[in-house]
């Protein structure tokens, strides 16, 4: 894909930009390798400062950024903000905690004194998806950076005014030069980046497909890899539960980014007793979302980041209908300029269907009616995902149930599934290994170097 900027609410180029030539691009990478070796010897407080410096900018220009991510992938413009302040709550966790993170752990042996102390990897290289453009690559590297490694970032083609305004951010903060570049290129160059022997190893966030091409590479040449891949998370309504709580957030839990988010809400499992109920205002809560303008201060669903993606997920609700799905509201791409989705409610869409398998990335809900919490659980374990789940029941007995038996990186009950920067995100089966956030993020890239002294 070329790397351009294209205002997905109007389908207008904004900017094009030219990949990287491999002669800039070898420069780029002895920058890094040069600053790593530096950079891993500046102390921890003073890459406190730096984090905290970048926080505090990136908190003074929230507005103007806000405004550069809903240009480049369309999502409204408030939660927009939100993403920028979660950056800027990311910065402020890891230098307030990296100390104890990265304190040496003693061990007692026979020796006299025995440890383990946790040294950076070096170069990581970050392939990074649109959808949150800000936050998904500050979450990877508030923690790279503070662990002395240094970063190189391979964002989306879609956003690299936002992948530019990160690089200007670090700089600006007072991280050395080279301690984090944003490089516009292209898959192909993505792979030989990978394979240099400078570059340590590579945390990607994106889709199967992807994830899968370079974990290869990753493998080949012996790097380690983090993948934080797609989902099709289920969202289970005992009858026990609160239902006005329950529908409410299942509207918000599914729409989140325009529905563009690895851990929305996807399948709806809802018990018997209470699934007419729940399908009615479930289905009047989708249609009451305002569709439109992502600059607006009133829109809740923007168009979807491209018209690549619009396709795909028109061609998943015809593939689900002809499959047998029912449709609730919606179903179709709006008239106009810009790439706008219905907000819709499929119900019924037969497992045994291919589509049933796929994660649908953009406001599209999947309803199931379920007997039990057997029923329930292995609905909900019945996909090749395994990002998060949301479950609702004040029943006790069911919450340890769901908690032990879902197939799921994270099960949130009565409440809507989100990521943290004190607590570990990541999935299981297909939606990828590795962890990022919290201490579990920053110890994928260090080494633990186990130190014996007789
Ligand atoms: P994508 O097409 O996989 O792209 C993600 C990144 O990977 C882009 O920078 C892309 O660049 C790159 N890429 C794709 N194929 C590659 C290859 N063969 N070699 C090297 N790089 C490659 O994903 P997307 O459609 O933009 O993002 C949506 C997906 O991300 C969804 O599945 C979503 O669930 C998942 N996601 C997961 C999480 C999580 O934390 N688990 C968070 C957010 C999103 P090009 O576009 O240039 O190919």
């Amino acid at each position: 894909m070329p790397i351009e900027s294209i205002n997905p609410a109007s389908g207008k180029l904004i900017r094009r930009f030219e990949p990287l030539t491999a002669e800039v691009l070898e420069q780029k990478i002895a920058l890094a390798d040069e600053a790593f070796r530096a950079y891993r010897q500046v102390p921890l407080e003073h890459r406190a400062m730096c984090m905290r410096k970048m926080a505090a900018l990136l908190e003074g220009e929230v507005e103007e950024l806000a405004r550069t991510m809903t240009l480049e992938m369309g999502k409204p413009l408030e939660a927009a903000r939100q993403e920028a302040l979660k950056c800027v709550a990311c910065c402020r966790y890891y230098a307030d905690h990296a100390a104890e993170m990265l304190a040496s752990i003693a061990i007692a042996t026979e020796a006299r004194e025995s440890f383990v102390r946790w040294e950076p990897m070096g170069i990581i290289l970050a392939v990074m998806p649109w959808n949150f453009p800000f936050w998904q690559v500050v979450r990877f590297l508030a923690p790279a950076l503070m662990a002395g490694n240094v970063g190189l970032l391979k964002h989306a083609p879609n956003v690299p005014q936002c992948a530019l305004a990160i690089e200007s951010l670090v700089r600006r903060a007072g991280f050395p030069r080279g301690a984090f570049q944003s490089l516009l290129i292209e898959v192909e160059q993505t792979e030989l980046v990978l394979a240099d022997e400078r570059i340590a190893a590579v945390t990607l966030t994106g889709s199967e497909a992807a994830g899968s091409a370079v974990a290869s590479v990753a493998g080949k040449y012996i790097k380690k890899s983090v993948l934080e891949l797609g989902g099709s998370d289920p969202f289970i309504v005992m009858p026990s539960a609160n239902l006005d709580e329950a529908v409410e957030i299942a509207v918000r839990a599914r729409c989140v980014n325009n529905g563009q988010s690895c851990i929305a809400a996807k399948r709806f499992l809802i018990a018997d007793e209470i699934y007419d109920d729940f399908e009615r205002r479930f289905v009047a809560g989708m249609e009451a979302m305002r569709v439109g303008d992502p600059m607006r201060e009133d829109t809740d669903i923007g168009p979807l980041a491209t018209s690549r993606i619009l396709e795909r997920l028109e061609e998943q609700v015809r593939a689900a209908v002809a499959a047998g799905a029912r449709v609730l509201t919606g179903g179709e791409r709006m008239v106009g300029d810009g790439f706008y989705f219905e907000p819709t409610v499929l119900a019924d869409l037969p497992r045994t269907a291919p589509v049933y398998r796929e994660e649908f990335f953009g406001p599209v809900a999947l309803l199931f009616r379920v007997h039990n919490i057997d029923e329930a659980i292995a609905v909900a374990n019945d996909t090749p995902f395994g990002l998060g789940a949301s479950v609702w029941t004040k029943d006790e007995a069911q919450q340890h149930r769901l908690i032990s038996e879902l197939q799921a990186g994270a099960v949130f009950v009565n409440v809507m599934v989100a990521s943290d920067p004190r607590l570990p995100f990541g999935g299981v089966k297909r939606s990828g290994y590795g962890r990022e956030l919290s201490s579990a993020g920053m110890r994928e890239f260090l080494q633990a170097k186990t130190v014996v002294i007789a």
